[in-house]
């Protein structure tokens, strides 16, 4: 197979300082594991309006369905806040998911045990935790119509429409189930199958994909249960596959379980393409913090960990990211912090170059 390729888009505000430090990961893994990255850099949002006028470029589109990888830092900022609508930084974003069409977004929701201390649970109820939340990204509610403000009489009716076909549901099934396979073999899906139609489709597409993933463990939950649970109990789970506003809702609520938006990777899948891999964009669930910007403050784990899920999801290299996860306990374990992760005795306050310094050597002891 070719060298892989991977489009860069640093973006605004802490989105270059985060990504300066994936970079030399890349670099490292070149370097010492062999495994090398045809690696282009562009511009997205203001960064992008600031050169050519509008949030993403038509050749960075272009270069971003081309390649086998996208990552991404963050966009926005004050600067561009006073923009018209179709060109904030955001567009740029939105604009990548969608002719991408990138249904399956995936958040995981891992604690790291030195971590433990930052969750508002208890710490026995979230140290070691490790779940995957797929929300559905490209149709339900905020997509379906009929939707809109209308009269009726002489009050206003709000609208918005749920609505799910066969093969939008099958799809982010599949990816889900793909990616049980790839962990512990445990499904569970979450919608409201007692009170929405669009629930029990949901529930029957998701039971008909299960015929063809036998070893994997099937369950299906009311989402509103499936919240309780997720702070009850969040061990119980391994992956969870649900709809757009319900994921929306509760992969915001599995990531808090963990502690600090410094430390949140996502990954954004559409379908495979020629090769075999998905269409793909990796990118931390952090902004641009404006406030903390260019004072190398930023945490640079949660862009660090998208790495490493490209390298699990698209680049079929599990064990390298398990490598990058596990130098990143390591470092958290010894006490290495950013600003944002300040707390506790015997931690040392790292700038974000220094968390790159202490990851490339947790991975240099680790050959
Ligand atoms: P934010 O995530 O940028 O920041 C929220 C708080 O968390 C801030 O105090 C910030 O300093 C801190 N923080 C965030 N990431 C951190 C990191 N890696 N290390 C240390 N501390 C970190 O959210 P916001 O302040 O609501 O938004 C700022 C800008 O980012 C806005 O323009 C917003 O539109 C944009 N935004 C972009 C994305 C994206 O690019 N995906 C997501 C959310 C917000």
């Amino acid at each position: 197979m070719s060298t892989p390729s991977l489009l860069i888009l640093p973006g605004d505000g802490i989105g270059p300082e985060v990504m300066a430090e994936v970079v030399r990961i890349i670099d490292w893994y070149g370097d010492k594991r062999g495994l090398k990255f045809d690696v282009t850099t562009d511009l997205v949002g203001g960064a992008a309006y600031d050169v050519h006028g509008v949030p993403l470029a038509d050749e960075t589109m272009a270069k971003a369905q081309e390649v086998d990888a996208v990552l991404l830092g963050a966009v926005g900022g004050p600067k561009y806040d006073v923009l018209d609508f179709s060109v904030k930084p955001e567009r740029g974003l939105l604009r990548l998911r969608k002719e991408m069409d990138l249904f399956a977004n995936l958040r995981p929701a891992q604690c790291f045990d030195a971590l433990a201390d930052f969750s508002s649970l208890k710490k026995d109820v979230v140290a070691g935790l490790d779940i995957m939340i797929v929300r559905e990204l490209t149709s339900g509610i905020y997509f379906g119509e009929p939707r809109g403000i209308i009269t009726e009489g002489n009050e206003r009716v709000g609208i918005n429409t749920q609505r799910y076909t066969e093969s939008e549901i099958r799809r982010v099934a599949i990816a889900a189930f793909e990616l049980a396979m790839k962990r512990n073999k445990k499904l569970t899906s979450m919608e409201k199958a007692n009170v929405m139609e669009s629930g029990i489709l949901w529930r029957d597409v998701v039971n008909e994909v299960a015929a063809d993933y036998p070893e994997v463990e099937v369950g299906h939950m009311y989402a509103d249960n499936g919240a309780m649970q997720l702070v009850r109990a969040p061990k119980q789970f391994d992956v969870i596959v649900t709809d757009n506003l319900f994921g929306d809702i509760l992969s915001d609520c599995a990531a808090m379980l963990t502690g600090s938006l410094g430390m949140l990777p996502s990954a954004s899948l559409g379908a495979p393409m020629e090769n075999g891999r998905p269409k793909a964009m990796y990118e931390p669930v952090h902004g641009s913090a404006p406030d903390i910007a260019g004072q190398g403050k930023a945490n640079p784990i949660a862009c660090i960990l998208s790495f490493a899920m490209a390298l699990r999801y698209s680049f079929n290299e599990g064990e390298e990211a398990t490598r990058l996860e596990k130098a990143i306990e390591k470092v958290l374990a010894d006490g290495v912090r950013t600003g944002d992760l300040l707390a506790g005795e015997g931690v040392t306050p790292v700038s974000t170059s220094g968390m790159g310094d202490a990851i490339l050597a947790a991975l240099d002891a680790s050959l």
